[in-house]
């Protein structure tokens, strides 16, 4: 039988306040364990948890980057279960009435095709504590640092037909939290946390029964573990099994999901309106001032960049990647660098260099006023594209800026026609032998064999003689 799979995203994105999302402690990821929890997190007796202004701003410019429908009144519910990172007993989420309401992105796959993936809603609710089990022998620690802190919490259609497609949709989202600054993005620390639905059934039958796969901590991981989840239910099926509805746990070292749990249902948690908080009514003044000063976001940064400066969508996919990469790209152009040339130097040797450092682009030792100064002079023939490529390692190594390099290590291109011809003579006499064999091969073999001169002139002139100059006289030289 041929099956197709079904997926479903539910991601937490861990927005980018200081403070949590009801209390005024610390939402800094590191401090030592119960540094940051304050009454309000713990849960003590009395106290009583106030909005952070700032977490409804964030989730408001995420509504406007997917056009979705921004609900003006929405109301905190407790979600009621018991864990021992769970003090209250509840966690604060949104239920019946989320902040945001449907909208959609769209993916891009790797041949091109583009595919638009609905979101059913997204919502804010407190994190829970973590807890430690692999620090203390037999034992549980409790860390409540990441009690309180803020979540959206973003789920789509079950819009995806298989792990690439649910790993586009996954990057697109972590890279539209990024652009709009409302996440660190940052899956290792657990910022941005993806849990995958996944269920298979035959072509355009009716929905399958879902596993939920949790302890997803990479795009990588999250490809993986779909991709053995769909095997092993289909295994599962074809050998006239079943599927369960479960919370599946994905094991990175061994690439499998086990089971956790059965799945809970909404009824279990006895959900209910909580009465310490207000429903969040926003009023026009507060979302215009909330999505005042929304960046350009990355598909309309995309196809501006493929017609201002009239890149290859290839290029522009990669160049907007994310927002810092592409603001050095426009940097660069800024800084006198021409627009095709600048985007096959950061797509190009500087992407190279930074993957070889393991670095960031906000890390980098060459600026793009840098680069730019250096594609400057590649342009006005001051120096060649391979001289550029040395100059540029000598930048990276910290020898100063194009000019300064270009300058004292004497790589100016020679243009000087007059010494130009000193070298080609020189090269000329010296393979007497192999001028010969030119003057009589076909102007084929020609065009081949001029690769060897123009290759010892090179080697003579250090590589600073101009390739295009070089390849004229040895043309002119050379005629019998
Ligand atoms: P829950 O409240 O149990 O998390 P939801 O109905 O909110 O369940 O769905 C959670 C996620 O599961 C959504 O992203 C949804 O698209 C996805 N989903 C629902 N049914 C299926 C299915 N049969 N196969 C794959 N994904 C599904
Ligand atoms: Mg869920």
């Amino acid at each position: 039988m041929q099956w197709e799979t079904v997926i479903g995203l539910e991601i937490h994105a861990q927005l980018a306040t200081r403070s949590k999302i009801f209390s005024g402690a610390a939402t800094a990821f590191g401090a030592a364990p119960n540094t940051q929890a304050c009454a309000v997190d713990l849960g003590l007796p009395g106290v009583l948890p106030v909005l952070n202004r700032e977490a409804v701003v964030m989730a408001v410019r995420f509504s406007a980057a997917i056009g979705a429908d921004l609900e003006r009144r929405s109301v905190f519910a407790r979600k009621n279960y018991f864990y021992p990172d769970l003090p209250k007993g509840y966690q604060i989420s949104q239920f019946e009435l989320p902040i945001v309401g449907r909208g959609r992105v769209e993916i891009l796959l790797d041949d091109g095709t583009a595919r638009t993936i609905g979101v059913t809603r997204a919502h804010l609710e407190e994190d829970a504590g973590k807890s430690l089990h692999e620090d203390f022998h037999g034992l549980t620690g409790i860390d409540l640092n990441r009690a309180g802190t803020p979540l959206l919490e973003i789920v789509s259609e079950p819009d995806m037909r298989s792990a690439r497609e649910a790993v586009a949709y996954a990057r697109k989202i972590h890279q539209i939290v990024r652009y709009l600054g409302i996440c660190d993005g940052n899956m290792q620390e657990g910022s941005f946390r993806a849990d995958a639905n996944v269920s298979v059934r035959p072509f355009g039958a009716e929905l399958g029964t879902r596993a939920e796969l949790k302890n997803i901590n990479s795009f990588r991981f999250l490809e993986r573990a779909i991709n053995f989840e769909v095997e092993r239910q289909i295994d599962l099926l074809e050998s006239g099994g079943t599927v369960v509805q479960e919370t599946r746990l994905y094991d990175p070292d061994r690439d499998e999901t086990r089971s956790m749990r059965s799945k809970e249902e909404a009824n279990d948690y006895r959900y209910f309106p909580d009465p310490d908080l207000l429903p969040v009514e926003l009023d026009d003044e507060f979302v215009a001032a909330a999505i005042a000063d929304m960046p350009e976001l990355p598909d309309v940064r995309r196809v501006r960049f493929c017609e201002e400066y009239a890149l290859g969508q290839t290029d522009a996919v990669q160049l907007t990647a994310n927002r810092e990469l592409a603001d050095y790209y426009e940097a660069t152009v800024r800084a006198g660098g021409d627009a095709r040339l600048a985007a096959n130097w950061v797509t190009g040797e500087l992407a190279g260099a930074l993957n070889r450092e393991g670095m960031e682009i906000g890390q980098s030792p060459v600026s793009a006023m840098m680069l730019g100064g250096l594609l400057q002079r590649i342009s006005d023939n001051t120096i060649s594209g391979k001289i550029a490529k040395q100059v540029f390692d000598a930048m990276w190594g910290g020898g100063g800026s194009a000019d300064e390099i270009i300058q004292s290590q004497g790589l100016k291109q020679i243009t000087d026609s007059g010494a130009l011809e000193e070298i080609v003579n020189a090269v000329v006499d010296e393979n007497r032998s192999q001028v010969d064999a030119y003057r009589q091969a076909d102007e084929k073999k020609q065009a081949k064999m001029l690769g060897f001169f123009v290759g010892r002139v090179m080697q003579a002139s250090k590589g600073k003689a101009n390739p295009k100059q070089v390849n004229e006289l040895l043309r002119r030289k050379l005629a019998p």
